[in-house]
């Protein structure tokens, strides 16, 4: 009965898709305003300090090489709500998820427009690498070229980097998305900060190494823009509260049109979301509380995208 439902919904859903498409037939790739290929890596219970502190080799060299500053989650600081602000570029108030578990047959996908739909609407390819099962309510059906998530709780980094870089090896997307869980897992088993959770840090960033190797061969040195983030800290062997060490999160932008530096800007989860339809050049939907962050790039890359949004003007509608 459950199955059933969740068929006609997502048929119902699709149709919707293709009819404000005006076409049944899948959208061609385009080039995008300051960059073709925008690849954001979640890294699930990140804190800033922990890069700081043990000093991770990749992500390290991208905070040098890049743009990057400390930035802020929503509350609550769990994993579904924070995520589903990150991709859709709304606060939890009006996105609604508050949940944090997987209940797709109760309560549907995410009922706003995620970054995902927003860019596949507009032409872009899309995919995503989902390590926790709970990611579902964001694989909305007409959103993404290709997109994974586990049936049953969580999947290790080895298997969500080796499809990713598997996907790589045939595939340019537009936007591609690849959330990490270790640090999390460690968190919740061991304690933030604890060896256990160090290690799991080290193991992240080591996957953050041979994703950028796979997308530089089949991207091209020089022809990506990468953003990595995480949806929360923690403290103890938790998270989710208001407390400054589960709010915290990392933003650091690398590559194309990325200007080296600190970002002074105080930058929340939500504007991740609006940074990667600005590298893409697509205007945001009205009523978003995230901002991109322009102040990352270089002036021409601003230009790039100032001039790519103008251009785009009220065509770029938003999918409802
Ligand atoms: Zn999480």
């Amino acid at each position: 009965m459950k199955d059933r439902r969740r068929i006609s919904h997502s048929l119902i859903v699709t149709a919707l898709a293709f009819a404000s498409l005006g076409a049944a037939t899948p959208p061609t790739p385009k080039p995008g305003a300051v960059t073709s290929h925008v690849l954001v890596i979640s890294i699930d219970g990140l804190r800033p300090d922990a890069i700081a502190q043990y000093k991770p080799q990749t992500l390290l060299r991208l905070q040098r090489e890049g743009a990057w500053a400390a930035a802020q989650t929503i509350f609550p600081s769990k994993t579904l709500p924070s995520h589903t602000s990150m991709l859709t570029g709304v606060a939890p108030d009006v996105h609604g998820v508050l949940w944090n578990s997987e209940e797709l047959d109760e309560r549907g996908y995410v009922r706003v427009p995620t970054v995902f739909e927003i860019a596949h609407q507009q032409g872009f390819t899309t995919a995503g690498f989902f390590s926790k099962a709970k990611f579902r309510h964001l694989e909305k059906p007409g959103s993404f070229d290709y997109s994974q998530a586990p049936r049953g709780d969580i999947w290790m980094v080895t298997k969500t980097i080796g499809d990713a870089q598997h996907y790589l090896k045939f595939n340019q997307p537009n936007l591609l998305f690849v959330h990490i869980g270790e640090p999390d897992y460690a968190g919740h088993s061991v304690g933030w900060m604890s060896v256990f959770y160090r290690l799991a840090v080290r193991r992240a960033d080591a996957a953050v190494a041979s994703l950028l190797k796979a997308a530089e061969k089949s991207l091209g040195a020089g022809n990506y823009t990468v953003i990595i983030t995480a949806d929360h800290g923690g403290h103890g062997r938790d998270h989710g509260s208001d407390d400054e060490r589960d709010m915290r999160i990392p933003w650091i932008v690398w590559g194309r049109g990325v200007e080296t530096g600190r970002v002074s800007t105080d930058i929340k989860t939500m504007d991740t979301a609006a940074t990667v339809l600005w590298l893409l050049g697509i205007r945001q939907p009205e009523g978003w509380s995230g901002r991109a962050v322009a102040s990352a790039f270089t002036p021409a890359a601003r230009l790039a995208a100032a001039a790519a949004i103008e251009a785009a003007g009220s065509k770029a509608a938003v999918p409802r």
